[in-house]
C-alpha cells in the first residue's frame, strides 16, 4: 500500500456524486487512490466530476429499483466490484406540517430511505465479500432532533439511522462496517436551494435568507464540503473497521 494512496485500486461508489457532497466525496477518495463511479439523474454535472477523478459517469435514479441495476452493474463493468458505499443521493423540502401533501412526503420518502434501501441492497453482495468494505450513509442533524417545516425530511434521515445501526449490528461480525455521517448545514447546491426557498417565503433577501441558515450552525458558518468528504474517507481507511453503527456530527457545535 503506497502512503500516499491508502485506498489505491479499491471502488467507491457514490450516489449523487456529480454535486456538493458527493463531488467532493469522489474528489477526497481519487486523491486516495481509489476508482470512482458517480451515480445521479443529471449526466452532465457526473461527467463534469468525473473528468477531473477518472472516474465513471452513470445516470440512475434511486427511486427505481430497475435503475439502480444498471447503474449497478455499469459500475462494476467499469471499475470491478464494490468496496465503499456512500449513500449520499438526498433531496429537501420545507412545508408547514398542516399544508405538507402527502405527494410531498412520498417524494422524500423515496430519495432519502426507499432510495438508500434499494443501494444499500443492490450492493451488498459486493460489500459481503471484500475486506474492510464500508456503507457510508450521509443523514443530517435532521437525523437526530426534529426539524420545524421539515417533518417529512426529518422524518426520512431518522429513518437512515434506524437502517445503519440495524445493519451496523447484523453484519458486526463481517468485515463490513455501516455508519452515518450527519452534517449540519453545508455550503453545496442543497443550502442553495434552501436559501432560495426561505426567501421565496418570508420575502426577505437572499443575503438575509442565507445568514439566518448559515446561524442554524452554532459556528456561525457553513461547514465545508470537504470536511465531510475528508470524514468519509477517514471511515473507508482500513484503520477505521473497529468504527461501526456510528452517527458522526460535523454541525459546528450545534449538537453540542
Ligand atoms: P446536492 O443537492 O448538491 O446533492 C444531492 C445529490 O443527490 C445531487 O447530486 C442529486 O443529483 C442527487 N439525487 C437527488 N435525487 C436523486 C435521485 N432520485 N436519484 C439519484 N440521485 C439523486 O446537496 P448536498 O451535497 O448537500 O446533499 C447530499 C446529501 O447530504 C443529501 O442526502 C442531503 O440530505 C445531505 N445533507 C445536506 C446538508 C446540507 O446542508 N447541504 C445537511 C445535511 C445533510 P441529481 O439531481 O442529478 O439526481
Amino acid at each position: 500500500m503506497q502512503a500516499d494512496k491508502p485506498l489505491d485500486g479499491r471502488h467507491a461508489l457514490i450516489t449523487g456524486g456529480g454535486t456538493g457532497i458527493g463531488a467532493a466525496a469522489a474528489e477526497a477518495l481519487h486523491a486516495a487512490g481509489t476508482k470512482v463511479s458517480l451515480l445521479g439523474r443529471r449526466v452532465e454535472p457526473l461527467q463534469e466530476v468525473a473528468g477531473r477523478v477518472e472516474g465513471a459517469a452513470i445516470q440512475c435514479d434511486v427511486t427505481d429499483p430497475a435503475s439502480i441495476a444498471r447503474a449497478f452493474d455499469e459500475a462494476r463493468a467499469a471499475n470491478g466490484p464494490i468496496d465503499y458505499l456512500i449513500v449520499n443521493a438526498g433531496i429537501a423540502e420545507s412545508a408547514p406540517f398542516h399544508k405538507m401533501k402527502r405527494d410531498a412526503w412520498d417524494r422524500i420518502i423515496a430519495v432519502n430511505l426507499t432510495g438508500a434501501f434499494d443501494t444499500v441492497q443492490a450492493g451488498l453482495p459486493d460489500l459481503l465479500k471484500t475486506e474492510d468494505a464500508r456503507v457510508v450513509f450521509i443523514a443530517s442533524v435532521a437525523s437526530l432532533r426534529g426539524v420545524p417545516y421539515a417533518a417529512h425530511y426529518a422524518a426520512s434521515k431518522h429513518g437512515l439511522l434506524g437502517l445503519m445501526r440495524s445493519m451496523a449490528a447484523e453484519y458486526a461480525k463481517s468485515q463490513m462496517t455501516v455508519n452515518a455521517i450527519c452534517p449540519g448545514y453545508v455550503d453545496t447546491p442543497m443550502t442553495d436551494q434552501s436559501v432560495t426557498r426561505v426567501s421565496q417565503i418570508t420575502g426577505r433577501g437572499e443575503g438575509e435568507a442565507r445568514s439566518a441558515i448559515t446561524n442554524m450552525n452554532a459556528s456561525g458558518r457553513l461547514v465545508d464540503p470537504n470536511a465531510i468528504a475528508n470524514l468519509v474517507l477517514t471511515l473507508c481507511l482500513p484503520l477505521s473497521r473497529d468504527i461501526n453503527g456510528a452517527a458522526i456530527t460535523i454541525d459546528g457545535g450545534t449538537a453540542a
